[in-house]
């Protein structure tokens, strides 16, 4: 159609870009490693099939790599006597017509525009002649799942035989609306979504090239809104450029054109919650939203920082990512290592119920408001660690009852090694007191060798839940499981709880739950268990649990059925228990007396103090330069 000098001339500056860069070659497309190196080994090894499909999310470049398929295909060399290559020349007849959308034998068809089985027989008619110029005729068919089943038949027909002068690239983003017949029929190439880096990486050589300066935070944010596409990136670069005249991007016009709130003033906001300052969290967010900012926004970019500082928190190497502005990796290693991951876990929680309530809400700034004075509360707040910390201060006549921020802070003076304290916890089986879904620091230290009973510690570890329904944002299982020490003994259950513990331990969740609400337990020795089983559960309950139970322990278990009505549940017990406790924590005083100051507040979960004490260090998330004069 016409080249890049003349689309200068049009209007849509998107099309300048994302057709002036669309790559030519594998070599050029980027995050696609995997793709290209089986792509040039076919090639290479003439082992080409006579279709493919390429999947993936929009904008990753599915056509693109059609297009550089069909080059590789046809493409003759500069010489013209070339055959099928991986690196086409890029000059010759076939691979110039092919860049320029021209080439009679290579024919694309959007299949979202046309899904019948008429236009798909209209398109396979030309199946039968040969090429008129190239080597192979391509068909190229975008959004193949779009086709109607009848079409896909008619397509079928073709596929099982095709000539050998005829290749068929098909590009979809739902690989599961297109019917298996035809997938069998492919070879399927996978186009991963592109990470920040590619993007920002590609984003950054372009402007180069279009000797365009643009800074480092404007490419992170349109990085970042692109999420995974290309194509959709490239628009809005198109888009930043044409705001900053042509020679510049800057930050503040991106953040604009984004509606972004700027990045700083988040790490501020965030900040200033977290200490529980609320009129300067107010302060900021109404700066915020005066500059355009939307709520629902600044909650999602709070949302994202807690969820970096985590990350952060859990794997440094997130701050030392490349493309990480300096300012985020400074201040994000700052509230990040002030911060417990149990605050985080729950700065996150209320984070995600009040975006919930800004996109509802009526009025979302109100509601952003309120979900900010709530954390802001939250956070000073005692946690419950610190009330029974306080309340065993208090029998033993040692901490004075003060501020939270002056507990926590003393609860940082004595912490340096909360496990090492606490080798009692660790070394003991699952008990009652470590079934309590512990806080996450605390079962990351207590996974240390810390005791000498390590084996055995190690042992108690995967049966430490046995009975706790982990509250919400405790659960960090999958990022701390590594650094449980090895098992080298493989458990051997003594009781059915034990047993149960030990199918959860093995991932095995939903049948776990069966075997808690389902199943009445008759008979238990080791190796062999009788059970009385429900109706809802499901009938191959049995099989399943002596299976897991013989992987996971490598001796042989018999689960057989009993008509005995046997023991209540697990639940039932665990209820039973629970209630008991609740009872007794919702007479201490102390808790009572929490109960009048804040009459909303509802006892959500309940520690034993055994946890609780080696939890408080963890718990300190107020800043520095809070002490109460
Ligand atoms: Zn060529």
């Amino acid at each position: 159609m016409s080249d890049a000098s003349s689309d200068r001339d049009e209007n849509s500056l998107y099309r300048v870009l994302a057709r002036k860069y669309r790559p030519t070659t594998f070599e050029d497309l980027v995050g696609q490693e995997a793709l290209v190196r089986t792509l040039t080994n076919a090639i290479d090894t003439g082992r080409l099939a006579h279709a493919f499909i390429l999947t993936g999310v929009r904008g990753v470049g599915k056509t693109t790599t059609a297009r550089i398929i069909a080059r590789a295909l046809n493409c003759v060399g500069p010489d013209g006597e070339g055959g099928p290559t991986p690196a086409p020349c890029g000059v010759c007849d076939q691979c110039v017509a092919i860049a320029q959308d021209r080439h009679v034998d290579v024919i694309e068809m959007d299949a979202a525009s046309r899904t019948g089985v008429a236009d798909i027989r209209e398109l396979i008619e030309g199946v039968r002649y040969r090429p008129v110029q190239a080597r192979y005729k391509i068909y190229i068919i975008d959004e193949v799942h779009m086709l109607s089943n009848s079409a896909f038949n008619a397509l079928l027909k073709t596929l099982e035989e095709p000539p050998e002068h005829v290749v068929f690239i098909f590009a979809t983003t739902e690989i599961r609306k297109v019917p298996v017949t035809v997938l069998s029929r492919c070879q399927r190439f996978d186009l991963r979504r592109l990470t920040q880096d590619d993007l920002q990486g590609l984003f950054s050589g372009i402007a180069a090239k279009e000797s365009v300066t643009v800074e480092e935070e404007a490419l992170a944010m349109i990085g970042r809104a692109a999420d995974g596409s290309a194509r959709d990136g490239l628009s809005l670069l198109d888009q930043a450029i044409a705001l900053g005249g042509g020679k510049e991007v800057l930050a503040d016009q991106v953040q604009a054109m984004l509606g972004l709130a700027d990045r700083a003033r988040i790490f501020d906001l965030f900040a200033a919650v977290v200490r529980g300052k609320v009129p300067e969290s107010l302060e900021i967010l109404g700066d915020l939203y005066a500059a355009g900012a939307d709520p629902a926004v600044v909650m999602q970019d709070l949302l994202e920082l807690a969820h970096f500082l985590t990350r952060a928190k859990l794997v440094p190497a997130t701050l030392e990512a490349p493309g990480q502005p300096e300012t985020e990796r400074l201040r994000g290693r700052e509230l990040s290592e002030r911060l417990s991951l149990a605050s985080l876990a729950r700065i996150w929680q209320m984070l995600l119920k009040g975006l919930g309530e800004v996109q509802t809400a009526p009025i979302p700034l109100q509601a952003a408001e309120m979900a900010l004075i709530r954390l802001a509360y939250a956070s000073d707040l005692p946690s419950p660690a610190e009330l029974v910390q306080r309340l065993n201060g208090a029998a033993t006549g040692g901490a004075a009852p003060g501020s939270a921020a002056t507990g926590a802070g003393a609860g940082t003076a004595a912490g340096g090694s909360p496990a090492a304290s606490e080798p009692a916890a660790s070394a003991e089986p699952a008990s009652p007191a470590t079934a309590m879904s512990p806080p996450p620091m605390v079962s990351a230290e207590r996974g240390l060798p810390v005791s000498d009973g390590a084996p055995q510690a190690a042992l108690a570890q995967p049966l430490a839940h046995p009975l706790a329904e982990p509250a919400p944002y405790e659960d960090p299982e999958p990022q701390l499981q590594d650094q449980t020490p090895p098992v080298s003994v493989k458990p051997q259950p003594q009781s059915f709880a034990e047993a149960v513990a030990l199918v959860r331990a093995q991932r095995e969740t939903i049948l776990a739950n069966h075997l808690m609400d389902d199943v009445n337990l008759v008979r238990f020795e080791p190796g062999r268990i009788e059970i009385c089983v429900r109706d809802a559960a499901p009938p191959n309950l049995a099989s399943r649990f002596a299976a897991v139970l013989e992987q996971a322990c490598d001796s042989r278990w018999i689960i057989s059925i009993s008509q005995e009505p046997g023991a209540t549940t697990l639940r039932e017990q665990e209820r039973e228990e629970e209630a008991g406790k609740r009872a007794a924590v919702m007479q201490h005083p102390l808790v009572k007396s929490a109960l009048e100051v804040f009459p909303e507040a509802e006892l959500v979960a309940r520690r034993d103090p055994q946890e609780v004490s080696a939890a408080a260090p963890a718990e300190n998330e107020n800043g520095e330069g809070e002490q109460d004069a």
